[in-house]
């Protein structure tokens, strides 16, 4: 493989179809797959991953906001979206695109059905998300009949999904919470089908949910992180193959002797005679502060480089003492084989958070071998 010239994230298309395949393979040939390409695809690029999830078979998108959704059908998608977290200022803009809501309150139910009257639509299609313990956003067990009402009331809207979202899906400690959450979505979704006299997709797991919860599949599957090829445990992760590498370039080396400082406010101080590596990439790529110190670190050469002093806005600093490199190197902060599970789990976050925190800025590369 040629090593890279600049900082770059990686895409790899074959490990998407690998994890895809794989999370299929989890569920009833019956159960539809949403493809979670909220917040740039994971850090990655939504149109790129959309594009080729739509072309190897998945039903639904979902994202969080309106303007992500656009982005995809301003890149052609022309599959179903699931906005999961709209707003009602974006209601007229979400119908415009063709985007289908998650009407998760009495305000966006309302709201929704003023903008879809005032745009004269007929049996627009919403999605109803029903709190079953999270506690973040959704109708609960109290007031969604009554929303329920309100949609038998008019023919604008037309309820295609009743979806929920686990709370600890990962967590085996958590089972029992879990099943409760489980068995408060099936009580709900039975109430809400007999009163709406039709029968909408229900959805409630996301990957860990697909993974450990084969009771909480019902019509339709939420997976995110899963098709970035990171399920939350290790026995997973052997099949699924991180779908986004972060690399880099040594771009100069310096030989610090005792007593010389490092970086920003003086923070590392070499107690003995220290290599070090200067990376092009900061906390606006996306690595932040906390990895610094000596918390964080690179891989060059397959060893691991801690991160010296201070993280900078375009650079790092790293300890490279004991390897065996040159300026021009390429340096990897993560991949299939030091992962971004692993390098988050450093600094005490989660593989979520340091791939959707690579910024805009980092060129993206497209690796499509299929
Ligand atoms: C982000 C999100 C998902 C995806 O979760 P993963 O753990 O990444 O699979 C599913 N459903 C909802 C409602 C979400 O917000």
């Amino acid at each position: 493989m040629s090593s890279v010239k600049e900082t770059v994230l990686e895409i790899n298309l074959a490990h998407l179809t690998n994890n895809f395949k794989y999370l299929k393979s989890k569920v009833a040939p019956n159960v539809k797959i949403l493809a979670v390409v909220k917040a740039s695809g994971y850090g990655s690029d939504a149109s790129v991953i959309a594009k080729h999830l739509e072309k190897i078979g998945a039903d639904y998108f979902a994202v969080a906001y309106t303007s992500e959704g656009v982005i995809l059908r301003e890149a052609g998608i022309k599959t179903p979206i699931l906005v999961l977290h709209p707003q009602p200022v974006n209601f007229s803009k979400l119908i415009t695109y063709q985007l289908e809501p998650s009407l998760y309150n009495a305000r966006t139910l309302k709201e929704f059905v003023k903008t879809a009257t005032s745009l004269n639509q007929k049996e627009y299609p919403v999605h109803i998300k029903f709190n079953s313990g999270l506690n973040r956003i959704g109708f609960g067990e109290h007031n969604v009949d009554h929303a329920i009402k309100q949609v038998q009331h008019t023919n604008t809207i037309k309820v295609i999904s009743l979806l929920s979202h686990l709370a600890a899906s990962e967590d085996h400690e958590e089972r029992e919470f879990t099943l409760e959450q489980i068995s408060s979505f099936k009580k709900a979704t039975k109430s809400i089908i007999n009163s709406l006299g039709y029968a909408p997709i229900l959805h409630q797991s996301n990957t860990s949910g697909i993974l450990n919860y084969p009771e909480a599949h019902f019509d339709m599957v939420r997976t995110g992180i899963g098709l970035y090829g990171y399920s939350n445990e290790a026995k997973y992760d052997r099949k699924l193959k991180p779908v986004a590498s972060l690399k880099s370039i040594i771009s100069q080396i310096h030989i610090l002797k005792p007593g010389d400082s490092l970086g920003y406010n003086r923070a590392f101080i070499a107690s003995e005679i220290t290599k070090t590596a200067t990376i092009p990439i900061g906390h606006a790529d996306g690595i932040s502060r906390q990895y610094g110190n000596k918390n964080g670190f690179i891989t060059i050469n397959s060893k691991p480089a801690y991160i010296l002093g201070n993280v900078c806005m375009d650079m790092i600093m790293v300890d490279i003492t004991a390897i065996n490199c040159k300026e021009g190197d390429e340096v990897i902060i993560f991949d299939q084989t030091s992962s971004a599970a692993t390098v988050a789990e450093h600094v005490g976050t989660i593989s979520y958070e340091l791939l959707t925190a690579i910024s805009p800025r980092v060129k993206r590369v497209v690796i499509d071998d299929n």
